[in-house]
């Protein structure tokens, strides 16, 4: 079978959606591709019986070892998972199933509004089930503050989960303040460190957090693979929801993936090794985009917290009912550019973003959303075309 190629003259949109996913790093891909075919190093890690399995077993476990050195952990505190999706089911679930055990009663959990889905549905899910679920307001920059967290506990709060940086705004959570807060009352405290992993330094034990989630395609690893840090300690419990054959220290059953847990592996190192020089780049190249658009009329930046990972910028392109922009006709115009409206969990439906409405944008303001994210491959050419973009596009649409 021969698929038709697409016509040449169809140009690639240049990608600012780095928060949505990364593209795998080249020296990545190549030592995935090492662990997939009979002549590398494709036996189950699982098998104990030749020499094979141990090769498998070895690579795994080194790139176990490169994902715990990103967060500060020690390698017994990695479980792999299929992503963050599945490492945030496996905390709130298995810590939520651990409780019903020991107290034989639902107890209450903790969850940000502005959580992803990720956590806020598993939340749901657990409501469902006999939980009771506060969801935690953030401030007008998105921040969840160490008093609404507190004025949200309850004497049978048992989890807490907050995210360390918003997939749609970028704002930065004070994570040691409020796991600080949890640790004095002896809540667990769990962290979605899907946006942050990789892009700020994450040290797990100064941080004071019991479980924290990462996936790998958020910093340039593949898609299917993230892994749940479980602090060792004997109050940190977790039910497994996925039985089959005891892998992952009873966590998490399954055969593991060599090829992809080398590519977390790898990435993760990579990312440490980048840190400071990727985050300096990427923070150029989102303030030049910014100071390209930012005297364009009736433009609003969507949270203005100093404290902001590099890569995200969002902004609305309308004040009111009146002045500004049709949010789905700038994104069908925006053709050029591959950005997303709002999150990009949320564009399949063109309901506006629960995230830019709790931190009090209307329903308008928030349609004429666009979240741009800068990353390790953008370059200074593609911003500029971008800013040139936005703006003839912007003022197209702002004289029709
Ligand atoms: C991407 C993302 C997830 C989901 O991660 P997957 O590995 O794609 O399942 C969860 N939380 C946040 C904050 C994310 O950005």
């Amino acid at each position: 079978m021969t698929l038709t190629p697409p016509p040449a003259n169809i140009r690639k949109p240049v990608y600012l959606d780095y928060a949505a996913t990364t593209p795998v790093a080249p020296q990545v891909a190549a030592k995935m591709a090492e662990c997939l075919t009979l002549e590398g190093n494709f036996a189950n890690p699982a098998s104990r019986s030749h020499m094979l399995g141990w090769q498998a077993e070895e690579a795994v476990e080194h790139a176990r070892e490169q994902v715990a050195v990103l967060i500060g952990a020690d390698t017994r505190e990695i479980v792999w998972t299929s992503g963050a999706t599945e490492a945030n089911n496996l905390a709130l679930k298995g810590a939520a199933e651990n409780y019903r055990i020991l107290h034989k009663a639902g107890g209450h959990i903790v969850v940000s509004a502005i959580e992803h889905k990720a956590v806020l549905d598993p939340a749901s899910w657990l409501e469902a089930q006999g939980f009771a679920v506060t969801r935690v307001q953030p401030n007008h920059e998105g921040i969840i503050t160490a008093e609404n967290l507190q004025a949200a506990l309850r004497d049978d709060t048992f989890l807490v989960s907050i995210m360390q940086v918003n997939n749609e705004l970028g704002c930065i959570n004070d994570i040691k303040s409020l796991a600080a807060i949890c640790k004095s009352r002896g809540i667990l405290f769990h962290c979605d460190a899907a946006q942050s992993a990789g892009k700020i330094a994450i040290d797990v034990k100064d941080l004071g957090v019991d479980l924290l989630s990462l996936s790998a395609h958020k910093f340039y690893g593949p898609k299917g693979i993230g892994a749940l840090y479980v602090r060792r300690a004997a109050d940190v419990k977790i039910a497994a929801q996925i039985h089959g054959g005891g892998h992952e220290r009873n966590m998490r059953s399954g055969t593991l993936a060599t090829h992809q847990c080398v590519g977390m592996g790898e990435s993760a190192e990579l990312a440490q090794n980048n840190l400071v020089g990727d985050a300096q780049r990427i923070t150029e190249l989102r303030d030049l985009l910014w100071h390209g658009i930012a005297d364009l009329p009736n433009l609003k930046r969507n949270s203005t917290s100093s404290q902001c990972v590099s890569g995200i910028l969002n902004v609305a392109f309308v004040q009111d009912e009146s002045h500004g922009c049709d949010g789905e006709m700038l994104l069908l115009s925006l053709r050029d550019l591959a950005v997303s409206s709002g999150s990009a969990c949320n564009s399949a439906s063109m309901s506006p973003s629960y995230v830019l409405k709790a931190i009090g944008l209307n329903d308008t303001q928030a349609q004429a959303s666009l979240r741009f994210s800068v990353g390790r491959y953008t370059t200074r050419e593609e911003i500029e075309f971008a800013i040139e973009h936005i703006r003839s596009v912007v003022m197209k649409l702002m004289k029709s």
